[in-house]
């Protein structure tokens, strides 16, 4: 019998994903050069479809890393000649900054206790920061942060970069792009594909800056830097090699997003989480980690353990076929992680209910 995955990433597969791979192979997609008019093709119908998806303004390009991770770097190093500033709430949040750290940057931030969220109206963006990072849901704990909240943090940040990670929320996240500046994820999460691609969405300004720091001789070198990354998409190509396989699949995926109908996609999820949080207002012994209704996550909901033990409960959910995601870190025993994704589809939610009330 196979499980069924609530793991927040990588995560349930998108139910479309093995006819598009099945495809791909009878195509021989793998074998295509990237070079070739065939991938530019694939490669100009998956930026017009996030495009869409996501309603990206005409100045902004969609590029490929190889995660993440990779993104929070090539970021702060292309866009930040000394100052970011980081709201931290959690281990992502946390990471973030740590790669602003490590980049030698001088990284200041906000930061709050795990599960929960920002009173904005306490944040200064200092006139010298260049670059604001956000994340939108703390897939460690389950905290999101209100798209207004997004919003207004990037209205006061005219003359910086505005950066969202929207790693576990996009696309449910209505993001409004012509405030954020540049926003990525990777797509083993809520995009239910294989790990292996990040996915950056970057506008002309993140671009610019960029070029200023190569002309003062800051940046030098490195094939993925902003500006070369600009430069290749405008002609549909990658600076190296890049996973055409996983593009390919980000594509088929993208149009099966659009028939769906984001405003459709938002309101199931919505609907989904509303069932899981209602479990939890009811539960014995599992309650919400996030308390604060305005910043519970719609996309990973977090249950903490009363009696803090998790193990059994996994051992339990495993035995019936169901794959739920452990706590991360510190709270590794304490909570359950339970994605809400696309591919988390209403029945498979139903039955984790099911399941958790019945335990
Ligand atoms: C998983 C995750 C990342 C890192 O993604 P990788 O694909 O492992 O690089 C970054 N931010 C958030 C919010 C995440 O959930």
């Amino acid at each position: 019998m196979q499980n069924i995955y609530f793991t927040p990433g990588p995560a349930a597969i998108f139910p479309t994903l093995s006819k598009h791979i099945q495809e791909a192979f009878e195509l021989q997609i793998p074998s295509i050069s990237h070079r070739s008019e065939t991938f530019r093709k694939i490669y100009q119908e998956c930026y017009q479809g996030l495009k869409q998806l996501f309603n990206l303004p005409d100045n902004t390009a969609v590029v490929f890393a190889s995660s993440a991770t990779e993104i929070w770097e090539r970021l702060i190093w292309s866009c930040v000649e000394n100052h970011s500033l980081h709201l931290i709430n959690g281990a992502f949040s946390k990471k973030f900054y740590e790669t602003a750290q490590q980049l030698q940057k001088k990284p200041s931030f906000y930061e709050v206790e795990a599960g929960k969220g920002f009173d904005i109206s306490t944040i200064q963006i200092e006139k010298n920061i260049e670059l604001l990072a956000l994340t939108h849901n703390e897939t460690s704990t389950g905290v999101s942060m209100p798209v207004e909240d997004i919003h207004r943090l990037a209205e006061q940040n005219e003359q910086g970069i505005t950066a969202l990670d929207i790693v576990s929320s996009a696309p449910y996240a209505a993001i409004d792009f012509r405030k954020v500046d540049t926003a990525f994820f990777s797509v083993q999460k809520s995009f239910g594909l294989p790990a292996g691609l990040g996915v950056w969405i970057v506008n002309e300004k993140c671009v610019k800056k960029s070029a200023i720091l190569e002309k003062k001789g800051l940046l030098t070198g490195t094939y993925h830097r902003l500006t070369q990354f600009w430069k290749y998409f405008e002609k549909f190509e990658t600076p190296s090699t890049p996973n055409v396989l996983a593009i390919y699949l980000l594509n088929k995926v993208t149009q099966d997003m659009l028939k769906m109908g984001i405003e459709n996609i938002r309101i199931q999820t919505e609907q989904k989480a509303k069932k899981l949080y209602d479990l939890l207002e009811n539960h014995d012994y599992l309650e919400a980690f996030v308390k604060n209704k305005a910043h519970q996550s719609k996309t990973v909901v977090v249950a903490n353990v009363k009696n803090g033990e998790s193990t059994s409960i996994l051992k339990k959910l495993k035995e019936k076929n169901m794959v739920v995601g452990s706590g991360y870190g510190e709270f590794k025993n304490a909570h359950l992680r339970i994605a809400n994704f696309i591919a988390n589809e209403e029945v498979y939610i139903d039955a984790l209910i099911n399941e958790l009330k019945n335990n």
